[in-house]
């Protein structure tokens, strides 16, 4: 049996007795055989805790600074992983991210992988010992600690699974997989036993908060064997396996008795073949709406050029004329704010706006641009709820809308109910 990159979410090793249970999954995936890569991130609530430390102590913390700060969180877990897997004569090795070779660019709390030396863990690993990585960060090129966004150990396990050749990479939640919405926010909301990877990307830049965005991207890239599962639970043990699906829409390899499957071309009775699926509702409170006034429409790519350097995602923008509007995450709201204060400076944009009150509520599925019907749909079920819109745009594989903060869960509600009753 080959390796397996095993990551390990916050609730997941939150306290001494959970690091346990983990080290008892470690011990018993090594008895069955394989040889191991654990990524872990900062116990519990550790990252929050930190940064609202570091605001204790500064208006506006370095990112540097920060960066030293949070990676410590993930360093506390990986080592405490180390040695409770010690505790059971389990031999393990723990490694930084910069100890592990993960190089990123400079952007510090953002930054993005470019490559992975991993020799240190090869060598490890060779010697029979189990490999535990921190998750969410790297180190730069002039040997500066980086750290790869919030969220970002999912994006760390499957960049080292695509490294490092690893037979699959499962990621461990404190939920069974994937759902076609928040099951707190919908209870009734559909459990899937496989999504392909497209719609799983949408869901994951919407919203959907299981999978780091970027890390799905990498697995689809590298064709890593991706699963999320549920650290806490015993009764789910499969999850969700992310999977490619045919240009035919159907499961390339899915297990037959694998329950319900969004790319199974059998599912959906009640649905002609061309007609447009949905695999998911999401609600983004982590978003905010950013307005931006231009001074000429011709001078648009200022903002593109500043969000690229910068490093900062810019989710379903819109342009019309002189207005640009996309959703930005409000964790870098300040970010933003200094450079497009800086571009007023330079005479490229007139005013700006940041709208807290609306959030991107996200419909996913496929076929939107063939079959106009959902979009049509969604502002009636919308309307019926009396819940307002301000913006919307639709793509093949998303439809969204911007809503009040206060009424997103609703809107979820309300679209899941109209759009997964009919789907599945
Ligand atoms: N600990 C980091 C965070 O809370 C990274 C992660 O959990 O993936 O964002
Ligand atoms: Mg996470």
């Amino acid at each position: 049996m080959g390796l397996l990159v095993q990551k390990f979410g916050g609730t997941s090793v939150a306290t001494p007795e959970r690091i346990h249970a983990v080290a008892q999954k470690i011990s018993d995936a090594q008895a069955a055989g394989h040889s191991l890569v654990v990524v872990v991130s900062a116990m519990g609530d550790t990252t929050d805790e930190l940064i609202a430390l570091a605001h204790q102590v500064s208006k506006n913390p370095p990112h540097r600074e920060m960066d030293m700060l949070l990676t410590a969180g993930e360093r506390i877990s990986m080592a405490l992983l180390s040695m409770a897997l010690a505790e059971k004569g389990i031999h393990a090795r723990s490694f930084t991210g910069s100890q592990s070779g993960i190089i990123t660019t400079p952007s510090h709390r953002r930054a993005r992988i470019k490559r992975i030396l991993g020799d240190r863990l090869r060598a490890a690993l060779a010697e029979g010992s189990v490999v535990i990585v921190a998750g969410f960060q790297g180190v730069s090129e002039t040997k500066e600690v980086t750290t790869l966004g919030r969220g970002g150990s999912d994006t760390t396990a499957v960049a080292l699974a695509a490294t490092l050749g690893a037979e699959s990479c499962e990621i461990y939640t404190d939920v069974d997989g994937i759902y076609s919405a928040d099951p707190r926010v919908v209870p009734e909301a559909h459990f899937w036993k496989t999504i392909p990877y497209d719609l799983m990307i949408e869901l994951a830049v919407r919203g959907a908060g299981v999978l780091h965005p970027r890390s799905v991207e990498l697995a689809r890239e590298h064709q890593v064997k991706l699963f999320v599962k549920n650290s806490l639970s015993t009764q789910n043990q499969e999850g969700t396996q992310v999977i490619t699906s045919t240009p035919h829409g159907s499961v390339a390899d899915a297990s037959p008795a694998a329950g319900n499957s969004l790319a199974s071309s059998q599912q959906s009775p009640p649905k002609g073949m061309e007609e447009f699926r949905v695999a998911g509702v999401t609600a983004d409170a982590s978003k905010v709406l950013v307005r931006v006034q231009l001074m000429r429409s011709t001078v648009m790519g200022a903002v593109w050029g500043v969000a690229a350097s910068a490093q900062l995602s810019v989710v379903s923008p819109h342009f019309s004329q002189h207005t640009l509007e996309f959703f930005a995450a409000r964790e870098a709201e300040e970010d933003w704010k200094k450079h497009l204060n800086q571009l007023i400076l330079d005479g490229f944009v007139k005013s700006f706006e940041f709208e807290q009150e609306w959030v991107p509520v996200s419909i996913v599925g496929s076929r939107f641009s063939q079959d106009p019907t959902a979009l049509c749909e969604i502002f009636e079920t919308l309307a019926q709820s009396a819940i307002s819109v301000t913006m919307g745009a639709a793509s093949a594989l998303a439809i969204h809308v911007a809503v009040p903060r206060n009424r997103a869960d609703e809107a979820v509600q309300v679209l899941h109910q109209k759009f997964m009753a009919e789907s599945v």
